[in-house]
């Protein structure tokens, strides 16, 4: 099979021209079979190969712990920040606009449903444009590392009631929360990465990540840095979550 030539050589037919192939050079690996099948006037063959995959050796080194929240979308415990792109808030807001706009119509007038299918709309575009945001930030986090550490949500932050805008707001968030973690679940699972939930007990943002003592004021989300009443290190309150738990997670997998 050569893919730069773009023909496949196959039993009988011997040279065959290809198009529409996978963009790469060649196939990795040895192929094992091929199966041909005839969809109207079109022709699909598809290749089976047997990759060699590179062992991984998972140490610490090779970890990466995520914190997941509302003021900073992800936090990785090597300190980077990504954030809600503003083009996301601002389907947020819109769909928010809509959603009051839609509370005060009557039920099944054509008002009603002309605000409906507008909202819905906007819901499917914030869908694609999260979908393709979030994969390109997993797909940055996944390229540093072979071990990503998360947590699992929160079932208490999960409940919330519909309509008032406030729960609009927290239901995206909780979407996307859940989008964070089947994303980087998924793709783990296909590129033979481990994917780790801590516990949802551990109490990452009361813990302080330089020396393990534990402060409960910080149960108060509106307290944004971590001041070691112990230690006096002061830590941004997501990124301390972020490197506890990947501590922790460590402990868990039994890598620390
Ligand atoms: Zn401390």
């Amino acid at each position: 099979m050569d893919l730069q030539e773009k023909h496949i050589t196959l039993p009988i037919l011997k040279r065959v021209k290809i198009r529409g192939y996978r963009s790469l050079d060649k196939l990795p690996g040895k192929i094992l079979n091929a199966t041909i099948k005839q969809v109207g006037y079109k022709y699909y063959v598809s290749v089976c190969v047997e990759e060699e995959k590179e062992e991984v050796i998972y140490t610490e080194q090779r970890a990466i712990g995520i914190d997941i929240g509302i003021k900073h979308m992800v936090v990785t415990s090597d300190k980077t920040y990504y954030e809600n792109p503003e083009f996301l808030k601002k389907y947020e807001r819109r769909i928010q606009g809509y959603q009051q706009e839609l509370s005060r119509k009557e039920k099944g007038s054509k008002n009603y449903e002309k605000t409906l299918r507008k909202l819905e709309e906007l819901y499917r575009k914030l869908k694609n444009a999260r979908k393709k945001y979030l994969e390109e930030v997993v797909s940055k986090i996944m390229k540093k590392k072979e071990i990503i550490i998360t947590e699992k949500l929160k079932v208490k932050e999960m409940l919330c009631k519909n309509n008032n805008p406030k729960s609009v707001r927290k239901n995206i968030s909780n979407v996307m929360f859940q989008k964070i973690l089947q994303t980087l679940e998924y793709k783990c699972k296909w590129s033979s990465k481990i994917f780790h939930q801590i516990s949802t007990y551990y109490p990452s943002s009361q813990i302080c990540s330089e020396c393990g003592y534990k402060d409960l004021a910080m149960k108060d989300y509106g307290i944004r840095k971590y001041e070691c009443p112990a230690c006096g290190i002061q830590l941004e309150r997501d990124y301390n979550a972020s490197r506890n738990i990947l501590e922790e997670g460590l402990r868990e997998l039994s890598l620390a």
